[in-house]
């Protein structure tokens, strides 16, 4: 990776305010939110490049992030810069519709689509892991899934308890960049959660960023707090340091069946994400140095017992479901663990319907850095949806309960569903953020961008594409003609990885941003931009037979050639 680099220590995060260091906003936006990225407040590691999910990093070594930095500053309007795995590798003479960074991390062709080959690249400084949002600069802290987790935890409480997780126990493990957002999404849900954690300063980091209501220092004390708050039906949160695997064990040997398991421990990355039980972080880090292929036994064979415990908690009669770090996958595999996949992934269970309607995490973060621009656009969504009950409630949630970090930002669910003028809920939404920009409403452009796990934007058969209606869970078309599509109607950065939450060789996605400086530009691609991408979503699970899917198509009058077939 080389030192920390100069430029890095000096930004210290995103740059703010309406001067810009670039020749325009579309390439100052790719510029702020790489250093948002990396900035130490958002970023789990920054220090090291990696900003979440194991080893995402977002640029491969300090040079190449030097080098995409003076690339940005010195890019034209009419040129598109390209970045492969983290480095940039070429720029080349376009147009001003066109996309200003085009980014591909971490694909390999399918038979050497696997860690190994990719471990071996990686160490030779070929290759980089862009997780989803770390590679594509568009991560923006633990608060980029919280609403996605509250929504999963939301439905299950739909589903099984009458929309509610009052007086309900929650356990899991991990409190990471995307974990952390667990104990907070089961609180707003008012239930009650234990988040295992092996690392003591993760846990601290979500207390203090008010993710995690406290921490304990045992189970017993986890468990004693976390029954007082259900007794009186209070909202409450803990995280004990202690392996998950063990956790669960210990709660069944003491017959403490949860009301919900689930994981999100870092197990799509049996080396560098997951920590084997029986060792110390110290320890398991110093045995990973020594001795990799001891460390992957020993991880593997943690996640064995985790799976089964899980499994025997299901059997005991909590609800159980993955949650998208492919741990059933990883067993299965690597393990031969046949029965692996009889408790199932959190989007066949609670997402699905939502992707057939084009909903998804759509986010978006204001590069002025003033929180005062984030609350602005909060009044324009209540003004646009007021019916949308859920997603005010998720706004006065968000408001009261989640911080910023690094540059102001929100996120929330929209999907296609058209008004009368045909404009998606998305393109209403930002056509609306780019007019208070032109108003000097809003202080400096806003950039829109979203999470690659999105309704028509993604392949991967253990988490958004498992269990397909059609069979269709491997097939890889799909993200590919998202990026491609995108790129047509005019997005500002498009990327296209492979790997993100669930490992290499087990999944494909793509991801867009669209900079709003209130310019007509900025108009013409969101309406644009904001239809083709959730339209993807629509036309897929309407290709694979999804009911919900056909009924938005036909609702919003988007065109399926051979529909009928
Ligand atoms: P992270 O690496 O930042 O955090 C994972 C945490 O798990 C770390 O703090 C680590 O110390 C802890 N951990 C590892 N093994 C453990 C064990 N056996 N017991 C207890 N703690 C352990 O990663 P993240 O960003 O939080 O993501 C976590 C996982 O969730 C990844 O696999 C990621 O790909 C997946 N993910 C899922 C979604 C989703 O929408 N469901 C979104 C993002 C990430």
């Amino acid at each position: 990776l080389g030192d920390p680099s100069d430029e890095w220590l000096a930004y210290q995060g995103a740059p703010t305010g309406t001067d810009i260091e670039c020749k325009g906003w579309r390439q100052e936006a790719a510029l702020r939110m790489l250093n948002n990225n990396l900035d130490p407040e958002v970023g789990e590691r920054p220090e090291d490049l990696v900003v979440y999910g194991g080893t995402g990093r977002a640029a491969r070594s300090w040079d190449a992030y030097d080098a995409i930095l003076a690339e940005l500053r010195d890019l034209a309007d009419d040129e598109t810069l390209l970045v492969q795995s983290g480095k940039p590798v070429g720029r080349f003479p376009t147009h001003e519709r066109a996309p200003r960074v085009l980014i591909a991390n971490s694909n390999l062709v399918g038979h050497w689509d696997d860690w190994e080959h990719f471990h071996e690249l990686e160490a030779e400084g070929k290759i980089m892991y862009g997780q989803m949002t770390a590679g594509s600069w568009a991560y923006i802290g633990t608060q980029g899934i919280i609403q996605g987790t509250f929504e999963t935890l939301a439905e299950l409480a739909r589903q099984h308890y009458d929309a509610d997780l009052r007086g309900k126990l929650v356990v899991t493990g991990g409190l990471g960049g995307m974990s952390g957002a667990q104990p907070l999404a089961v609180t707003m849900n008012h239930g009650v959660c234990i988040a295992a954690e092996v690392q003591a300063d993760r846990i601290e980091r979500r207390v203090e960023t008010d993710y995690l209501m406290e921490s304990a220092d045992s189970l017993d004390e986890a468990l004693e707090n976390a029954k007082a708050a259900i007794d009186a039906g209070e909202p409450y949160s803990v995280g004990v340091q202690m392996n998950a695997a063990d956790m669960l064990e210990e709660l069944l040997a003491r017959d403490e069946i949860p009301d919900v398991v689930t994981d999100q421990t870092s197990a799509h990355d049996e080396l560098e994400g997951y920590y084997p039980s029986g060792y110390t972080v110290e320890e398991a880090d110093r045995l990973r140095e020594d001795d990799p292929e001891a460390y992957v036994d020993a991880s593997l064979e943690t996640m064995e017992r985790h799976v089964q415990a899980i499994l025997d908690l299901q059997d005991a009669g909590a609800i159980a479901f993955e949650y998208g770090n492919n741990i059933r996958g990883q067993v299965q595999n690597h393990r031969g663990m046949e029965h692996a996949f009889d408790f199932p992934g959190f989007v066949p269970a609670y997402i699905r319907p939502m992707f057939c309607r084009g909903r998804g995490p759509f986010r978006w973060a204001a590069l002025s850095g003033d929180p005062a621009d984030i609350h602005r656009t909060d009044e324009a969504i209540r003004a646009l949806f007021p019916e949308n009950e859920s997603l005010m409630r998720w706004i006065d949630l968000a408001q009261e309960q989640v911080s910023f970090q690094g540059l102001p930002s929100r996120v929330c669910w929209l999907g296609y569903a058209t008004d009368d003028e045909g404009l998606t809920e998305r393109a209403r939404f930002a056509l609306k953020i780019n007019d208070l920009v032109a108003s000097g409403e809003v202080s400096a452009p806003v950039v829109v961008t979203r999470d690659h796990l999105d309704a028509g934007s993604v392949a991967s058969p253990y988490r958004e594409t498992e269990a397909m209606r059609d069979g269709t869970d491997a097939v890889a078309d799909w993200p590919i003609l998202n990026a491609l599509l995108n790129t047509a109607a005019g997005a500002d950065i498009v990327s296209v990885h492979d790997g993100g939450g669930v490992g290499i060789g087990n999944s494909l996605h793509a991801n867009n941003h669209v900079v709003l400086d209130g310019s007509d530009l900025a108009a013409e691609k969101a309406r644009a931009v904001f239809t083709t991408d959730p339209g993807m979503g629509v036309i897929r699970h309407a290709d694979a037979g999804y009911e919900d899917a056909l009924d938005e198509a036909t609702r919003s009058n988007v065109r399926i050639p051979m529909r009928d077939h």
